[in-house]
C-alpha cells in the first residue's frame, strides 16, 4: 500500500490527501515547507502520514476532533442540519469477513450518538419538520432526522427501544416486498453464502460462474463481483439468480428472509407508536434509474398502497434504493415531484442548507458509518464535517 500523506489547512478548512512521491519537499510537522508544484499550502496545516484507507480516515477523524477544528466551522458549511442514515443496529457479531459492517452500528452506540445530539443542542425531528423548516428557511437551532433503510428486524429488537427511552422520532424507509417475501435481501444471502463456503456457484444471465471463495481476500473480491451483477439485474432475474444460488447453498430463503426483516405485526406497531414512522423504500428495491416512468411509477404506488393497507398510514416520504448519482438522477427526481411525496432522500452525503428547499425530491444524506463507532467521528457527522471528510476517499 502506498504511503499517503494527508494534509489538514485549517486556515482553509480543507483537506488533502497525496501519494508520497507527489510531493517535491517533505520537512516538518507543521507543513510550512510542503510544496507541491501548482499548490501551497496556508502556513496553518498539519500533515500526517497513514498507509491504509481506514487508518487514514479514522487519523484525519481524530486530528480534527483533537484541533477542535468541528466547533470553530462557519455555518456556511455546517448548514441547517442533517438527515442521518442508518441501515441495521444490533451487536457486533463478530465475523472475519463482514462486508456490511459500514452499514451497522451498535446499541451503544445508538445510545450515544442520541446523547451526543443533545449535548451538542440539536433539534431531533422527524421528515415532516425537515421539509417544513427548509421551506420556511426558519433557522435556529441545528436539527438531525434520523431515518433507518430496508426495514431490518434489528430496527425493531435494538433500535425502537433505544429511540423510545430518548423519545426521538425515527423514520424506517420500508422496502414492503421484503415482509411480504417477494423481494429478498439478497446483499446478506450473498454474504451468508460466500462465508460459510470455499467456494460458491451462481447463475447470472443464463450461465453458471463458479467463485472460489476460500480466503478472506476471495471472499471480499467475489463479494464485490457479484453485487454489482446483482445490483443490476431486474427484480425477477435477482429473485431467480438469489433461488438458484440458495438451491445449492442448501439454504432457505422465506426463513432467512424471516429472521433479517420485519414482519408486519412489528411494522404496526412501530407505525403506531408515538416515535416512529414508516416511509417509502419501494416493493422491490432496484435503483429506479434502472426502470421505465411507469415501471417506476407502479412500484413505488403498490408500495405505498401496501404500507396503507397494512398500517392504516400512507407514507409522505421516500428513500431512493441505494440512492448514489447512478441509482436515481434528474428524471427519478422529477417523478417523484409529481407523486404525493413530500420529500425524497439519497445516499450522496451533505449537511442541508436553505438552497435545498429546490430539491426537496433530492436530499442528501450523512451516513453513520459503523466502521468509526467512536466520539471523534459523531463529532464530524454531527457538526457538518462530513462531506469535508468524503473529499478524502
Ligand atoms: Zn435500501
Amino acid at each position: 500500500m502506498a504511503l499517503q500523506i494527508v494534509v489538514v489547512d485549517y486556515a482553509r478548512c480543507e483537506l488533502h490527501v497525496f501519494q508520497y512521491a507527489e510531493l517535491s519537499l517533505l520537512t516538518s510537522h507543521d507543513g510550512s515547507m510542503l510544496r507541491r508544484p501548482n499548490f501551497n499550502f496556508s502556513d496553518r496545516s498539519v500533515l500526517m502520514q497513514v498507509n491504509t484507507k481506514t487508518r487514514l480516515k479514522r487519523s484525519i477523524i481524530n486530528a480534527l476532533h483533537l484541533a477542535n477544528i468541528p466547533a470553530i466551522l462557519p455555518k456556511r458549511l455546517t448548514g441547517m442540519g442533517v438527515i442521518l442514515l442508518l441501515h441495521r443496529v444490533r451487536p457486533d457479531p463478530g465475523h472475519d469477513f463482514a462486508v456490511h459492517r459500514s452499514l451497522e452500528i451498535t446499541p451503544e452506540f445508538l445510545n450515544r450518538l442520541l446523547e451526543r445530539l443533545r449535548a451538542l443542542n440539536m433539534d431531533i425531528i422527524d421528515l415532516d419538520e425537515v421539509a417544513h423548516r427548509l421551506e420556511t428557511g426558519k433557522s435556529g437551532r441545528r436539527f438531525a432526522c434520523i431515518t433507518l433503510d430496508d426495514g431490518y428486524r434489528d430496527n425493531y429488537d435494538y433500535a425502537k427501544p433505544i429511540f423510545e427511552r430518548h423519545r426521538v422520532p425515527y423514520s424506517i424507509y420500508l422496502t414492503t416486498g421484503l415482509p411480504d417475501h417477494h423481494a429478498i435481501f439478497w446483499w446478506l444471502l450473498l454474504e451468508h453464502v460466500i462465508r460459510g463456503r470455499d467456494q460458491v456457484s451462481v447463475w447470472i444471465d443464463g450461465e453458471r460462474q463458479c467463485h472460489r471463495t476460500d480466503t478472506l481476500e476471495s471472499k471480499y473480491r467475489t463479494y464485490a463481483y457479484l453485487h454489482s451483477k446483482f445490483r443490476r439485474l431486474t427484480a425477477a432475474a435477482c429473485r431467480q439468480a438469489s433461488e438458484r444460488l440458495c438451491e445449492d447453498a442448501g439454504i432457505d430463503i422465506p426463513s432467512f428472509c424471516a429472521e433479517e426483516g420485519m414482519n408486519w405485526d412489528m411494522i404496526r406497531e412501530i407505525a403506531g407508536s408515538d416515535f416512529g414512522r414508516i416511509e417509502a423504500h419501494t416493493t422491490e428495491h432496484v435503483a429506479v434509474s434502472r426502470q421505465t416512468p411507469d415501471e417506476m411509477i407502479e412500484d413505488i404506488e403498490r408500495g405505498l398502497d401496501r404500507t396503507f393497507a397494512e398500517t392504516g398510514v400512507k407514507p409522505r416520504h421516500f428513500a431512493y434504493p441505494f440512492g448514489d448519482r447512478s441509482a436515481a438522477g434528474p428524471r427519478d427526481f422529477a417523478i417523484l415531484a409529481s407523486l404525493p411525496i413530500l420529500t425524497a432522500t439519497r445516499t450522496v452525503e451533505d449537511v442541508l442548507h436553505a438552497r435545498h428547499a429546490d430539491h426537496l425530491h433530492a436530499l442528501p444524506r450523512i451516513e453513520v458509518n459503523g466502521h468509526y463507532q467512536s466520539d471523534a467521528f459523531l463529532d464530524i457527522v454531527l457538526r457538518g464535517l462530513a462531506p469535508l471528510l468524503k473529499r478524502t476517499s
